[in-house]
């Protein structure tokens, strides 16, 4: 079994857990769901998904408890993540906030709510690279959603909206500035994990498949 933790000290916790089991199930793995709340749950875990929620709480719960430095290491060795919202502002190199600290994990700079200024919330139909029948709109809900204004080198984007990116990737770290676990689409959780460069062998914990 592939080990799938969700950080899951605040924010869309059940949604993101249900959403990789479908996404593992149809990429022909079983997974186990941890939620993780302290340290040391991390290293045992072949992906993660940082949900969204409020960043300056996530980003103090993790700092508190010590997850930020695993989820860190997670991502230095290769590992894959999946972050969502407010997970996206936490593993950004700057939320310009003095409340949240970020990972620094995904090079781009982000202002906290600036689509919320706009409009609070709202779907949109995106077109995302590299993800299962393109030719179909993912439904994207943004829900008082960072904006993203300021990228690296290292980072590709994947899809925009209104001229902005919405979804980025650099290296294991897959981000998005709306809510891909809120929709029975489980197509950008495949692309997080079970894309070509991702998941595709056997998992890393052989010795529990007996
Ligand atoms: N605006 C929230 C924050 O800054 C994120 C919103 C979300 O995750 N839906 O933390």
């Amino acid at each position: 079994d592939l080990r799938a933790g969700v950080i899951a000290v605040q924010g869309n916790v059940s949604e993101h857990a249900a959403a990789i089991k479908r996404a593992a199930f149809e990429n022909g793995f079983s997974v186990i769901v941890e939620q993780i709340r302290q340290a040391g749950v991390v290293p045992n875990c072949d992906l993660l998904l940082l949900p969204g929620g409020e960043s300056t709480t996530i980003s103090r719960l993790l700092k508190r408890e010590g997850i930020d430095a695993e989820i860190k290491q997670h991502v230095a060795a290769g590992k894959p993540i999946l972050a969502t919202c407010a997970g996206l502002i936490v593993s950004s190199s700057d939320a310009k906030d003095d409340r949240v600290t970020t990972l620094d994990i995904l090079d781009v700079t982000v202002d906290r709510n600036a689509f919320g200024r706009q409009k609070d919330s709202f779907e949109a139909p995106l077109s995302i690279d590299g993800i299962d029948d393109p030719e179909t709109p993912f439904p994207a809900v943004f829900i008082r959603a960072p904006l993203i204004d300021a990228i690296g080198d290292d980072v590709s984007v994947l899809a925009w909206w209104d001229e902005n990116p919405v979804a980025v990737r650099q290296g294991p770290v897959l981000a998005t500035s709306f809510h891909p676990e809120l929709t029975p689409d489980d197509r950008l959780h495949r692309l997080a994990f079970f894309a070509e460069e991702i998941i595709t062998d056997s998992p890393v914990h052989p010795e529990t498949d007996v």
